[in-house]
Order: structure tokens, then sequence, then C-alpha cells
């Protein structure tokens, strides 16, 4: 069938196998071309929860091909049924094995939900049958909600705490700037929020690893997360997610002191469009009012050029952190003379200028390259295989 890109709202109904192929072949092509890391310690047999689309994606790739390390990914992707196609991280991860296994690295892959026990239990399994134990495990989960085991259900909310709160935002379906109003969220749904976002099941996937004797001496674990400028903070750092962010360095700390032999990391990724981004009101916005002026500066970069730089150049120096322990790699997009230009913007921008002073067609090209859509080199009139 002809597959084409079906938008509703903040998400793309459709994915496009090629163009998802595309796109981590373009990814895997530029970890390649940074080369291989040359430092003794970097790990070889690397966990990834969260391996399908965006940071998690990006991680995978960096540490398959920048440190020709084998991988064993966890996701939670629907598979085509004929008629409708894959999810995109379905066919991102078929294509990311294929490469792997083709460059001769082991890398499988299971779908299903992280937060249960059972697939706890199916990655120990895989683990102890295929590579004894692993040296790296990435924690890059972003999810709507999640069952304990009790069966409980939570739901987490993007609010903010406290005041409800007004600012601008961007309307994704026809690119115009409106007021956003976002409501306070009541204790239950931060709470909530924690559960979903928060660090306890990173904590629950670290002692079952460890429990199970599936970690390597010296193993390091990293969670990522978000601070941003001011603009956002009511809606970020400070809000319900923020509150969850806060519960995730908390259980950073809990690691590191619970388990010697583990190091836990925190690294504060760039602001980038991906599938949980796109969902955050006023984020979008700032998002490309923030690409305009990096890219000027030459300074933008994406998912897999933050994740090659992580790997490479920071996350095995215990030294490049800041005051809190934090790997800092929105660095770039924290600088003054990049803030100092986007809070201008973010104050003038209205419906005649946005064109001019925010990347739109930016953010559109990363939110179609996410499903596998826009990408050069790729037949859009051709009949694909969806399966
Ligand atoms: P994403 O939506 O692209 O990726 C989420 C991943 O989690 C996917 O692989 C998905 O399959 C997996 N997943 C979701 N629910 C699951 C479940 N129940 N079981 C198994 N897998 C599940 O999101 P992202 O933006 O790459 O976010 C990853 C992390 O990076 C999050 O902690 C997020 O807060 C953080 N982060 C994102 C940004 C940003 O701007 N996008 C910036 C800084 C930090």
């Amino acid at each position: 069938m002809v597959v084409e890109p079906r938008v509703k709202d903040y998400i793309c109904t459709t994915a496009h196998p090629i163009g998802c192929a595309q796109n981590v072949k373009n990814q895997i092509a530029y970890v390649k071309s940074k080369g291989v890391v040359k430092n003794d310690n970097a790990p070889k047999k690397v966990l990834v929860i969260g391996a399908s689309t965006g940071y998690g994606l990006a991680s995978r790739i960096a540490v398959a091909f920048g440190y020709g390390a084998d991988t064993l990914g966890v996701m939670f992707e629907k598979e085509s049924n004929g008629r409708r196609t894959a999810t995109a991280g379905f066919y991102n991860t078929r294509a990311f094995e294929e490469e792997a296994h083709a460059a001769g690295l082991y890398a499988k892959s299971i779908n299903g939900d992280a937060f249960s026990q059972e697939i706890k239990d199916q990655v120990i399994d895989t683990i102890k049958a295929d590579l004894g134990k692993v040296d790296m495990v990435v924690y890059s989960l972003a999810a709507p909600r999640r069952t304990t085991a009790d069966g409980t259900k939570y739901t987490s909310v993007l609010k903010t705490v406290g005041q409800e709160y007004s600012n601008k935002t961007l309307v994704l379906k026809d690119n115009t700037v409106t007021e956003a109003h976002i409501s306070a969220a009541n204790e239950d749904e931060i709470n909530a929020t924690i559960k979903v976002m928060g660090g306890e099941d990173w904590i629950d996937w670290m002692q079952a690893l460890s429990d199970a004797g599936v970690l390597a001496d010296d193993v390091i674990t990293v969670a990522y997360s978000y601070i941003g400028p001011k603009i956002t903070f009511p809606i970020y750092a400070e809000g319900s997610i923020g509150q969850a962010k806060k519960d995730l360095y908390k259980s950073a700390d809990i690691i590191n002191e619970k388990f010697p032999n583990i190091k836990a990391k925190i690294a504060i990724n760039k602001a980038l469009v991906t599938q949980s981004s796109a969902a955050i009101p006023i984020v979008p916005l700032y998002i490309t009012l923030l690409y305009k002026v990096m890219k000027e500066k030459g300074l933008h970069e994406g998912c897999i050029e933050q994740m090659q730089r992580l790997f490479m150049d920071k996350i095995l120096d215990d030294t490049q952190v800041d005051d809190n322990g934090f790997i800092r790699m929105d660095d770039w997009e924290m600088r003054d003379d990049v803030q100092s230009v986007v809070a201008e913007h973010w104050d003038t921008v209205n419906n005649d200028n946005v064109k001019d002073i925010a990347d739109i067609d930016g953010y559109w090209e990363d939110f179609y390259n996410m499903f596998g859509f826009r990408i050069d080199g790729v037949d859009y009139s051709a009949d694909v295989d969806i399966m």
C-alpha cells in the first residue's frame, strides 16, 4: 500500500516502514562518521529501556555503533495488522536490528510493558541466556500511564503545580500562536505523574537486575530529564512532570547508596521534538524559537547528535557534571547568547511574525521524520509492505 501521513493533533497515526528504516540508517551513519570511542571502559553489553524512538533509540544507536556494544532493547510498540501500519518504533527497531546484525552486533528487542514484572523477567532471562551480564542500563521511558503490580492504574498529567497558568502556545494544526490555559494538578494527579514518570520503576529495574546477578561490576545506569528556561518552568520543571523528575533525581541517589557496584547518572537533555514532547503545551512554541536561534548559531542538535556526544564525550568521564552531579547535554541550549534571544522572541512572537522568528518548518520536518515521512531518498509514491 502507499502510506501517507495522517496527523491528528500532536500525533501521526501512520508510519512509513522504509522512511523509518532510512531514518535509523541516517542516525547510524552519523554515529559512524564520528568514529568509535577509544576507551577500555566503554560498555560492551547495554540494556536500553525505551529503545524504539526519540532519545532511547538514539542512545541505542550511539552505543551500538560508537562503542560496538551488543544491545537488548525494551519498547512498547504496535505491530501492523495488515490494514494499519505498525508504529514508528516498531519499524525503527526492526531496521536497527537488521543494521546491527549486518555489523556483527547482537541486537534483540522485547516488546511489552516495561513497568511489568513479566517483562523484567523476560529481560533477565534473555540477558542470562545471551549476554551473561550487562554493563550499562539506559532508562529512557516516556509513558502516559503505568499499572503497578497490585493492578492500580496511574495516568500522568502535564499540568502546573499550585496555580493555573496561561502563556503563549503554538496551535499545531494551523501553526498559529494563541494563549494556552493550563490548570493546576491536584494532589492525586501529581502523585500519579510521579508514579508514572518518577524513579520508582527505575529502582525496581536495578533491584531486579541486581538480584538476578546480571549486572557487571561498575555498571553505569542513566536516566534522562529536562530543565529548560524560566518560560517553561510552570509547565515543565515546576509542573507535575517536574515533580516526577525530582523523584527521578532522588532515585539516582537511592540507587547509588543502595548498590555500591552501580553508578546511577542523570543526563539533562536538550528540548527536542519527540512523540512525548509534542504533547506538552507551550513547549512546542519554545522549541520552534529555540531551533531557529540554535540553527542560526550552528549549535543545533537532534537526538542522535545529543546522544553521540553524551556517550562518546561525557558519560564515561565522572568529572563532566554540574554542581548537582547532572550531565548537562542542554549546555548549548542554555547558553546565555541562545537564551537571551529566545526570551526576546518569546515576548514578541505573534501570528504576524511567527514564521520569521520561529522555525516552524524545522519543527514539522522533525515531526514527520519521526514517523518516517519527508525523509530524503524515500519514494513515497511506491507501494510498501507494511508488515
Ligand atoms: P519517546 O516518546 O520518543 O520515547 C519513549 C520510549 O519509551 C519509546 O521507546 C516507547 O516505546 C517506550 N515506552 C513507553 N511506554 C512504555 C512501556 N510501558 N513499556 C516499555 N516501553 C515503553 O520519548 P523521549 O522524548 O525520547 O523521552 C525519553 C526520555 O527523555 C524521557 O525521560 C523524557 O522525559 C526525556 N527527555 C526528553 C526531552 C525531549 O525534549 N523530548 C528532553 C529531555 C529529556
